[in-house]
């Protein structure tokens, strides 16, 4: 009797997303189309489906509201008989929720937690046991919801702060191609290795561990910030540090300000490596002034941004450089609890013939023992066994470890979230749970933002910042454009330029902007193909045009809502 919303959305012939916002004109708030709703939502949304299709006519609100009544009124008359009705709610519930669950008006409600001596408002949450106490006063009886699988892959379980201990550093490697981000990492590997392992293999997992005076850096071994922004855009935050690689004899390039404004997007803190500084044309003055532009400001300058000078060539600044990770990561007090089950973010997976899948995991939480029951997205198992990033079995991986993970059942994707389950069988459910919400066509589409959205959103206290991507044809009109949007912002809105750049719409801009939950303006510039195709499978709203004024026009528009849909 109890449906899933994509369940009942099927049955009806509608998407998920439109039973999602008919529910909500019924003030029943689901979380995700694997949510449970229990019967007489279900028959009353049915009803309305049934009435709306009769009369071929848009449904008002007020219609709901009549129906709803009388529903509710049906349903005292069945309490009036004394007829028990079961409820599914969660540990938690408000007064507003609990009342639609019961068909009984808050205020009542509101009235019987008086007489217990509570006094509440509509949107205080009460606990399961009192939730229970007060259902059994209206007659009936309460089930607690059991949380989805899903729930548990998206839900970040927050720690007392008492049990969290400081963790490793995790550091990914940006700049533009050919300043040497491959040759940095090498170097780095190259200074920490020990005599002893200098002459083993080290095998490649996606990750390494270095150790300066004897603490951990983890680096993230697949350079730019590409891959950085796609990982952040599936949902997993893994970088602490970025180091940016400028080449002394280059200077700032396009993609150097794209890693720049990725990992400003991302809140992470960045540490500029100047490279190259062997050569003789190597001018790092000139390099600082560039970044100063970008809000990248020496601390001799009056700045908080850290420079080290460094050749991956000559292997010279590698110690300084590694010195100041320590430094930055000390500040940022990065912390994990070691004690709890582990979760993690897949970096790497590939099918090894002889091992089957592999997986290589960074653990951000808690500790993963052989042994364990194991997630990933469809992808389940147990432990088999771990191996470090030496190469070496171990039997357990604490918080920022990156580890090679054997026992999985097929080759999970890079950026899903891994989490540890008490068996191999609690496993399998959640992984089929997932698989059965692939099917789903809705699937990985959350609701992102677009223009047309925005005072809907804002409305609902959704977002506060309008954050706009602009790629325009020429530097001037990034400017220009620059200037005249962020004026626009209003009290409830901060607009927000999160990246200007010249030239097409690339690929790299659309994952920023499903990163950021951002919209991308172009300016005499259209996106490529591929963007293209990543922003309809990313819902990402691209506008553009040709003169500022309507830039600015549409903008001012979609902040009172009275932007007109684009067909
Ligand atoms: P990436 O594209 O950023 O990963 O750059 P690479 O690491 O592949 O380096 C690009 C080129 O610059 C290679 O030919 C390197 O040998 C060279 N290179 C890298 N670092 C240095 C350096 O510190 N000094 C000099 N002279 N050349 C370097």
């Amino acid at each position: 009797t109890k449906l899933r919303v994509y369940e009942l959305a099927k049955q009806l012939g509608i998407s998920s997303k439109k039973l999602i916002t008919i529910l909500e004109d019924l003030d029943v708030t689901v979380k995700n189309h694997m949510s449970t709703i229990d019967e007489d939502t279900a028959k009353l949304v049915i009803e309305l489906i049934e009435e709306e299709s009769g009369k071929g006519k848009k449904k008002s609100a007020q219609s709901y509201d009549t129906k709803k009544s009388e529903i509710t009124s049906t349903k005292t008359e069945d309490n009036n008989k004394n007829e028990r009705k079961v409820i599914t709610i969660p540990r938690k519930i408000s007064v507003k929720d609990l009342g639609v669950l019961m068909g009984i008006e808050p205020v009542k409600i509101i009235k019987k937690l008086m007489d217990y001596g509570l006094m509440v408002n509509i949107n205080a949450e009460i606990d399961f046991e009192s939730a229970k106490k007060l259902a059994s006063e209206f007659e009936f009886d309460v089930t607690e919801e059991k949380e989805d699988g899903q729930d548990l892959l998206i839900k970040e379980e927050s720690d007392d702060p008492k049990d969290l201990k400081p963790r490793p550093p995790v550091v990914t490697v940006m700049g533009h191609v050919d300043h040497g981000k491959t040759s940095l990492l090498d170097a780095i590997r190259q200074t920490s290795v020990t005599k002893q392992e200098a002459g083993g293999i080290t095998q490649h997992i996606g990750a390494s561990e270095v150790e300066v005076n004897g603490k951990k850096i983890v680096f993230l071994d697949t350079p730019g910030h590409e891959a950085f922004t796609a990982m952040r855009a599936r949902g997993a935050k893994v970088t602490d540090i970025a180091i940016l690689v400028v080449a002394a004899d280059d200077g700032v390039m396009p993609q150097t300000v794209e890693a720049v404004n990725h990992a400003k997007a991302a809140g992470v803190p960045i540490i500029v490596a100047i490279n190259k500084i062997d050569k003789p044309a190597a001018n790092p003055d000139r390099i600082k002034q560039q970044l100063a532009d970008y809000g990248l400001i020496p601390e001799e300058w009056g700045g908080d941004t850290i420079f080290v000078n460094v050749s991956a060539k000559a292997k010279t600044g590698i110690d300084q450089l590694l010195e100041m990770v320590l430094l930055v990561a000390e500040m940022s007090e990065l912390k994990a609890n070691y004690n709890c089950k582990a979760r993690g973010v897949i970096i790497e997976a590939k099918l090894d013939k002889g091992r089957g899948p592999i997986a290589t995991v960074l653990v951000q939480r808690g500790t993963l023992r052989v042994g364990d029951g194991i997630v990933a997205g469809t992808s389940y198992g147990k432990v088999r066994a771990l191996f470090n990033s030496r190469g070496k079995r171990i039997k357990a991986a604490g918080p920022s470890m990156p580890v090679e993970v054997l026992g999985l059942s097929e080759v999970p994707t890079a950026g899903d979230i891994l989490i540890a389950v008490s068996s191999e069988k609690e496993a399998k459910s959640i992984a089929e749970e997932q698989k059965n919400l692939q099917k789903e066509p809705e699937y990985n589409t959350p609701k992102k933002i677009s223009l047309n959205r925005l005072f809907e959103k804002l409305q609902k206290g959704e977002v506060k910042d309008l954050n706009l991507i602009i790629k325009a044809d020429v530097q001037g009109s990034i400017e220009a454009i620059k200037q005249a949007l962020e004026k626009c912002s209003s009290d409830q809105v901060q607009v927000k330029i999160i990246h200007g750049g010249v030239g097409t719409i690339t690929e790299s801009d659309v994952m920023l902007a499903s990163a950021s939950d951002a919209i991308i303006i172009g300016f005499n510039v259209r996106p490529d193909s591929n963007a293209k195709k990543m922003a309809e499978k990313e819902q990402i709203d691209i506008r553009t045009y040709r003169i500022i004024y309507d830039v600015l026009d549409d903008i001012q528009l979609a902040m009172k809502g009275m932007l007109e849909p684009e067909y």
